[in-house]
């Protein structure tokens, strides 16, 4: 196999996202929608309030007559018309979400009222806000709430449902086969011989593949022979939009996934990423299949996931993917050995406010991840970062 020059991450993240090819698209249900993205514009068929509406619970009049003592003329719940206008002199008792009589202009809350001798009600406060909402106030109708290309999380589906649109039409989600590669693995419920260690990566990335609101099927182990390699990736080739190869993509002499792939028509795009980790990440596709190859230590399958794959298969389901960061400052300096690749490093967040490291040893050092918030990069050619620098924190608990 050729091997290609070793390229930026950046280049890397670039020609994934550029052969990238759209799902096609389905009509699905509210309930299912979360974590989908859209692939319709969602306009307001109603305007948001539809009526002047009461915010608290209280009494709605005539802000000139807040003064005075007022007559309570009925009471108006929410879902029901107000069967007056408000007359001066006149309230009616209102309750949050409610419509608003006629001629009232405020609502003073309850807690602000007292009830008077002659079966009336008084206004206790100084002043009082409206506390009323306006008709479309906050959504008119016709008005575009969400594009195609938006993710929906919990919030969206909320606006969704207000607007009765109960059959979203979003990309269809990407079906992933999930191998991993390495005689030295058993599956986790396998007691590990001496020389064994339980594969971790299958289920790390079906889960990352889940979360992302996509289709996993872990295909299982390959051994480190051509005709495992070849069988599972029969497998990953029926069925499947892309195949995740965990393993077997380094330098060592049992390394076969590159090979396998080309021999199978699956066209290697870049195998070498100027990247730590996750210097042998490879990218590969033919008309029907996409595929990564991720290097086997956890972290570095985890990062390069997160880095890398979740911003291409977003952009398959027509998502542009703009990862949660924050800015923080570094709590102490921190250092590395060598400056020849961009470096990302797990770190938590300090009761100060700052961010500090997490214990990590490297890519193999599995559990470093389960107490990091972020993670952030030592840009290439830089081994020190000072106490203070301010940088980009990457969230990975999202
Ligand atoms: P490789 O990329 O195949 O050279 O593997 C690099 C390191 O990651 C080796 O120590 C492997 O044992 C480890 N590794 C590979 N695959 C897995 C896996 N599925 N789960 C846990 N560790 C793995
Ligand atoms: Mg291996």
């Amino acid at each position: 196999m050729e091997t290609a020059a070793m390229i930026s991450f950046d280049e890397a993240l670039d020609i994934a996202l550029g052969a990238a090819r759209r799902l096609d698209t389905e009509q699905i249900e509210l309930a299912q929608a979360r974590n989908r993205v859209l692939a319709q514009e969602v306009r307001a068929d109603i305007s948001m309030p539809p009526y002047d509406m009461a915010m608290v619970d209280g009494y709605a009049c005539r802000r000139a007559d807040l003064g005075s003592e007022l007559r309570v003329v009925e009471t108006v719940p929410a879902g029901y018309a107000p069967a007056k206008a408000t007359g001066p002199g006149e309230c009616a008792k209102i309750m949050t979400g409610a419509m608003l009589p006629e001629g009232a202009d405020c609502v003073f809350m309850v807690e602000h009222s007292e009830p008077t001798d002659g079966d009336g009600v008084r206004f206790t406060r100084e002043d009082t806000s409206d506390n009323i909402l306006p008709l479309g106030k906050n959504i008119a109708k016709g008005d575009l709430l969400l594009s195609p290309g938006h993710r929906i999380l919990a919030s969206d589906v909320a606006v969704l449902a207000s607007m009765g649109c109960v059959r979203p039409k979003v990309y269809k989600r990407a079906r992933v086969a999930v191998i991993a590669t390495g005689d030295e693995l058993v599956e986790p419920e396998i007691q590990p011989s001496p020389v064994q260690i339980r594969s971790s990566n299958g289920v790390q990335l079906c889960a990352q593949v889940e979360a992302m609101g996509c289709i996993a099927t872990y295909i299982g182990i390959a051994h480190d022979t051509e005709e495992s390699l070849e069988a599972c990736l029969k497998s990953a080739m029926d069925g499947h939009d892309l195949a995740l190869f965990s393993g077997g993509v380094s330098m060592g002499e049992f390394d076969l996934v590159p090979g396998i792939l080309e021999k199978n028509g699956i066209k290697i795009q870049y195998d070498r990423v100027a990247i730590q980790p996750g210097k042998p990440t490879t990218f590969a596709y033919s008309d029907d299949l996409f595929c990564f190859g991720l290097p086997g230590n956890p972290v570095s399958t985890f990062v390069i996931f997160e880095l890398l794959v979740k911003p291409f298969l977003l952009a398959m389901m027509g998502h542009d993917y703009r990862p949660p960061q924050v800015r923080m400052r570094l709590a102490s300096t921190m250092t590395r050995k060598s400056g020849a690749r961009k470096a990302w490093v797990p770190v938590v967040t300090t009761d100060d406010g700052r961010i500090a490291r997490v214990d990590y040893h490297g890519s193999a050092h599995i559990n470093a991840l389960c107490h990091a918030e972020g993670i952030i990069a030592f840009p290439e050619g830089t081994t020190e970062l000072p106490e203070g620098t301010e940088v980009a924190v990457r969230l990975i608990r999202t």
